[in-house]
């Protein structure tokens, strides 16, 4: 038995990319902890971005507390323990003139990576005090597929916290964004990617995972960015998975992607 701690973004990204696998590990007996970065609670007044989503959410008074409740119960389903970081999610976060960082509709990749020079670094040193505390043998986190720029702060601070902490990392493929196959934002220094693996996940944890994916009530209808309905779509594209890793053979078993790493200098 190992602990492993996978590192979401968001209140739902460990689930929808590797959530399968994580249920697995669990009912294999491992400790898996989702420690989520920006799951802080914000202070109104709000963005008119972040109004935007609320409304989409179907949350107008509390949205945080709908969706940390939703993200609770959701993590229990895959076996494992959330943890929720005290990090703003970029809409509700402000540039460097005052302003809100994501203006309505507006982009949310990494052509804002200048603004907020201090927060990478500040999301490694609360994700290294969690190395420290639970000695995982193991780090997940998002490849940063699609470059949203919560995702490139959280992926780059866990490969600084896991780098220093000489903890084995992996990166999953971050769904449902991955089924586009939009390109990763290149990786920090001192990092670098194995070929990819296609990880089987077995029939029981990935009913675990579609239990845990339909239990992020407020985003469901957010993530429907197929032509099906995501929980559809998430087994689709497993399955593809699952054919392209296993060399072949005639069982359609579910698979998740994701790239083992190497550090090549510590920092
Ligand atoms: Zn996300």
């Amino acid at each position: 038995m190992r602990t492993i701690i996978a590192i979401s973004p968001h209140l739902d990204d460990a689930v929808l990319s590797y959530g399968g696998r994580l249920a697995q590990l669990a009912s294999a007996g491992n400790q898996v902890i989702v420690y989520t970065v920006f799951a802080g609670t914000p202070e109104p007044p709000y963005s008119a971005a972040a109004e935007e989503f609320h409304s989409s959410w179907q949350t107008p008074d509390e949205p945080l507390r709908t969706r940390l409740k939703e993200d609770r119960a959701a993590v229990r389903r895959i076996g494992a323990m959330p943890v929720h970081g005290p990090f703003l999610d970029a809409i509700y976060r402000r540039d460097k003139q005052g302003a809100w960082l994501i203006k309505p509709g507006g982009d949310t990749d990494c052509g804002l990576f200048d603004e907020e020079p201090e927060l990478t670094g500040q999301i490694a040193g609360a994700v290294e005090q969690l190395i420290i505390r639970h000695d995982p043998g193991l780090v997940v986190t998002c490849s940063a597929t699609g470059a949203h720029i919560d995702h490139v702060r959280a992926r780059d601070a866990a490969v600084l916290a896991a780098a220093r902490a000489g903890v084995q990392l992996k990166l999953w493929e971050d769904l449902p964004y991955g089924q586009a196959s939009p390109g990763m934002h290149p990786l920090p220094d001192g990092i670098s990617l194995c070929p990819p693996e296609a990880e089987p996940v077995d029939a029981l944890s990935w009913q675990k995972k579609l239990h845990a994916v339909s239990g992020y009530a407020s985003q469901l209808d957010m993530l429907q960015c197929g032509a099906g309905h995501i929980l559809d779509d998430l087994t689709s594209h497993a399955v593809r998975r699952g054919r392209g890793g296993s060399g072949g053979g005639n069982s359609p078993g579910y698979a998740e992607l994701a790239w083992p790493t190497v550090f090549s200098e510590l920092r």
